[in-house]
């Protein structure tokens, strides 16, 4: 099916799964030379990242582990606004190399502010694998090692995104018309 309706709104194919799959090997390919006798620790960002995150592992082949944070909103007690707290951030990160295991990055926000929250926690090293990127919305600078695909500044679903809660479970991803 090429377009599909989630919720109030259509969307039309845009990434099949096979293209996100082809991808997907490719980084999990890199990531295997690259963290050979490291023994990476990936962290997965709930709920986005579920999907991308089984299928990445499923591509390593080097000795690793998988833990799954999630990031919290809040209201702050100040005058910030929403403030995004983690959670479920295992024990032991100090001296690890870790890999954080994003399902989009945008204007890069979220990133950065998980990024200085992991640094605190003093790991051997920190990248980033995002399965998609949006470099005309990008706001700061980051230092994005793994990237499977790139795509326009557009709304998108499926493939672990949702649009308003729905849509995670689709295999494909899908751009908003
Ligand atoms: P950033 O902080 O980089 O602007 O936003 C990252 C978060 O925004 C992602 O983790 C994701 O939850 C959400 N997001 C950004 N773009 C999209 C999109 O096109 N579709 C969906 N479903 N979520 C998006």
């Amino acid at each position: 099916m090429d377009t599909i309706t989630v919720k109030d709104k259509q969307f039309r194919l845009s990434i099949p799964e096979a293209r996100i799959q082809a991808a997907i090997q490719r980084e999990a390919e890199r990531i295997n030379k690259d963290y050979e006798g490291r023994e990476p620790l990936f962290l997965a960002v709930l709920n986005g990242a579920f999907m991308f995150a089984a299928d990445l592992m499923r591509n390593v082949s080097i000795p690793s582990e998988i833990s799954f944070v999630k990031l919290a909103s809040y209201e702050g007690m100040g005058t910030t606004g929403k403030v995004k707290s983690l959670i479920g951030l295992p024990e032991g990160i100090r001296g690890r190399h870790v890999v954080i295991v994003e399902d989009i990055v945008d204007t890069g926000l979220t990133m950065l502010h998980l990024l200085e929250t992991l640094r605190a926690q003093e790991p051997a090293s920190i990248s980033v694998c995002t399965l998609l990127l949006k470099p005309e919305k990008l706001q700061v600078d980051l230092d994005i090692k793994y990237c499977a695909l790139e795509i326009p500044n557009e709304f998108i679903v499926g493939y672990g995104l949702d649009y308003d809660g729905q849509g995670r479970n689709l295999r494909d991803i899908y751009t908003v018309v």
